[in-house]
């Protein structure tokens, strides 16, 4: 082995750049957080090149003294701390004294600085790890630190880099979190010359959050607050409609820093039990205030993560916090959403799983959902049993276009189902999905007036076809029973099947959708009115990536602005889906991915996330038609065992299942037959 060598200090700094300097956007966040701690009042951000080329940050703070200025490029300097126990009460962002070196060993790097009470400013400047000796500059009180040729020293790391549009989005992450932590703080931030962001100082954090994440999400967000004695907590949080696929809105800042806590996102998630769809994830800005002493930031090169010395406690108050705040008045979970995307449906199925949305009308709902289960099952054991139905063909599966052009005279996203089914609305009462066959086909024929609780069937005749016309392949239920609006329980040759709805309908969705995408791109169709959403930067640049994907799945989708996207065209095939959560969904899933998606695995994640938000939910009630064409369809496909996500989409109890169970296997002669019935 080579000797055992002190390495030199410029690849140390190097070294050190590697934890904290990963592109950009490091370098802005580095950037803002010193100057966040030199008490800017004002902070200005100017890029060229997403940074690549340029990235300047100037503000109005304390400046630094003109004798400590070569310091403040020099590795492990800092005058943040001096001693040891000052590690236990940090109360500034910056702490480690690496961050400017870091950067200095990377790129080229000017300070120029001046105090209050300073004649001139002094200027310092490094070049890949080299020092110049400090000179005499011209300039305003404060500090303007400018970073030039990012990585030109790494040429490996300079590879790594994005394009400029996915630099900015992770650029605009960190602008993000400063701007929502100080919103005192007047933040401008420019890039090759046009202004990205102009951000006056306000004291209303709802008014930045608009600015990042949209007004609509922001005007809904509901405060919550509580003081203990282990900390403050102040946040908004979205109703159970904003929820999003992955946790990417999900903000909590400790004593103004933003840090990622497994502990307290457990609690905010727990806080949205039984309120949120499998797998959905809340959004929340939440803003603790704890002791300074109560948390230690020295974990994490970064300090993205950190340790809270009272954790327990501070998880039972986000999680009380945000409960109380869900379930308490003013949260009126059945009504469309405010919504400047036309046709954005409400989504009554999404409140469903797990629990009963809360608050006075939800009792109303719950009691009339309960009435019309009892009702199910009541009319389920009266009617007599009817041979195996014939089966309806699901005409036009594979079909044509359906209605959706008809439909968009009416101003919505066209084919969509009117907002809001009333909560109480009568189980298939027409009009819930009139017309709109499952796998996106044509309407299902021949449908009768529903509005029998229960959507149940099986007596003979009640479909206007011969009763027990009788069927060879016969695994094709006799009597099934749609349950909690959820699942689908079947008597069949053999026994019971129980089928959760939404996952089944998924799985058959999502077979279509790849077997079609097989044979080519699918055809959208030009919807009346574009559907309009409002995305972060990051999001804009993640779907401007996948543009040619969303292309294949007949998804036209076009920038408004820079951070409002239209989409002009829908893939026909999906008739129920909301064109801009299906969209929301595939950039989030992008953003958190960790590697780029391949091109395959992003047409596979659209098909999921179309087949997801085009299948029926939890909650939704079915009229006959479907519940049959959903079980025919499971008949017809082999695949139908496990929703895309890998659920089970049925379980089967076996005759001898339930007489183990029932103990009626019990000493029970083999030479009984099968079918017929004990004597007790
Ligand atoms: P840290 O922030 O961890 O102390 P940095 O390398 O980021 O380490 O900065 C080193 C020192 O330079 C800081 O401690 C501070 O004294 C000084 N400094 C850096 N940026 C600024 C700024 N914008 N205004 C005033 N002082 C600054
Ligand atoms: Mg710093």
């Amino acid at each position: 082995m080579p000797p055992i060598r002190i390495l030199p200090e410029p690849l140390v700094n190097q070294i050190a750049a590697g934890e904290v300097v990963e592109r950009p956007a490091s370098v802005v966040k580095e950037l803002l957080e010193n100057a966040i701690d030199a008490q800017a009042a004002r902070i200005a951000v100017e890029l060229q090149d997403a940074g690549k080329k340029l990235i300047r940050v100037s503000d109005d703070g304390l400046g630094i003294p003109a004798a400590d200025a070569p310091l403040a490029l020099a590795s492990h300097a800092t005058s943040k701390i001096a001693a040891a126990e000052d590690l236990e009460g940090i109360t500034s962002l910056g702490f480690r004294g690496e961050a400017l070196a870091s950067i200095a060993s990377v790129a080229d790097v000017r300070l120029v600085s001046r105090t209050a009470d300073a004649m001139e400013a002094v200027e310092v400047c490094v070049s890949g790890g080299k020092a110049e000796p400090p000179r005499p500059a011209s300039g305003p009180v404060g500090t303007a630190v400018e970073v030039r040729n990012l990585f030109r020293y790494v040429p490996a790391r300079r590879k790594f880099l994005k394009t400029d549009a996915t630099e900015m989005g992770h650029i605009t992450e960190q602008v993000a979190r400063i701007a929502l932590a100080y919103p005192a703080v007047h933040l401008v931030v420019t890039h090759n010359g046009r202004n990205v962001y102009e951000l006056p100082p306000t004291d209303a954090v709802r008014s930045r959050i608009a600015v990042f994440f949209g007004e609509e999400a922001a005007a809904s967000l509901l405060e919550a607050a509580s003081e203990e004695p282990g900390g403050r907590l102040w946040g908004l949080v979205g109703p159970p409609h904003l929820a999003r696929a992955t946790a990417a809105a999900q903000y909590l800042f400790i004593n103004g820093r933003y840090v990622r806590d497994r502990g307290l996102g457990h609690a905010l998630r727990e806080a949205y039990r039984g309120l949120l769809e499998g797998g959905r994830q809340p959004v929340a800005f939440l803003f603790l205030t704890v002791p300074a002493d109560r948390v230690d930031v020295n974990v994490h090169p970064t300090k993205i993560e950190v340790r809270l010395r009272d954790a327990h406690l501070l998880y039972g108050q986000v999680l009380a916090a945000v409960r109380e705040r869900l379930l308490g008045p003013g949260i009126t979970p059945h009504v469309a959403p405010p919504s400047s995307a036309p046709g954005r449906q409400a989504a009554p199925g999404e409140y469903a799983v797990g629990g009963t949305p809360p608050g006075p009308a939800a009792d109303a709902i719950a009691a009339a959902r309960e009435a019309r289960v009892r009702g199910a099952v009541a009319d389920f054991l009266r009617s007599p049993p009817a041979g195996a139905q014939g089966r309806l063909p699901l005409a036009g599966r594979a079909g044509a276009p359906a209605a959706r052009s008809s439909a968009a005279g009416q101003g919505g996203h066209a084919g969509h189902p009117p907002p809001a089914r009333s909560p109480g609305a009568e189980y298939g009462a027409p009009g819930a999905r009139d017309g709109r066959a499952l796998a996106g086909g044509e309407p299902a024929a021949g449908r009768p007036p529903a509005g029998s609780p229960g959507a149940e069937y099986g007596a003979p005749g009640a479909d206007g076809r011969p009763a027990g016309a009788e069927h060879d392949d016969t695994p094709a239920p006799s009597r099934v029973v749609q349950l909690h609006n959820t699942y689908l329980v079947a008597e069949t040759a053999d026994g019971i099947l129980i089928v959760d709805q939404h996952a089944l309908h998924e799985r058959i969705l999502f077979e279509e959708i790849m077997s079609r995408l097989a044979a080519g791109p699918l055809e959208g169709q030009r919807l009346l009115l574009p559907v309009t959403l409002d995305l972060t930067d990051r999001e804009m640049a993640a779907l401007a990536e996948h543009r040619d994907a969303l292309a294949r799945l007949g998804i036209e989708a076009e920038a408004l602005g820079p951070r409002s996207v239209g989409i002009h065209a829908f893939p026909s095939l999906l008739e129920r889906a909301d064109p801009a959560a299906v969209l929301r969904d595939l950039v989030a899933w992008a953003l958190a991915a960790d590697a780029p998606p391949s091109p395959r695995q992003v047409l596979e994640k659209l098909a999921h996330v179309a087949a997801c938000r085009e299948a029926v939910k939890a909650g939704d009630p079915l009229a006959r038609e479907e519940i049959e064409a959903l079980l025919a369809c499971r008949e017809a496909s082999d695949l139908a065992v496990t929703c895309p996500h890998g659920r089970p989409s049925a379980l089967i109890l076996s005759k001898a299942d339930l007489e183990k169970r029932f103990g009626r296997d019990y000493a029970a002669p083999p030479a009984r037959p099968a079918d017929e019935p004990l004597p007790y």
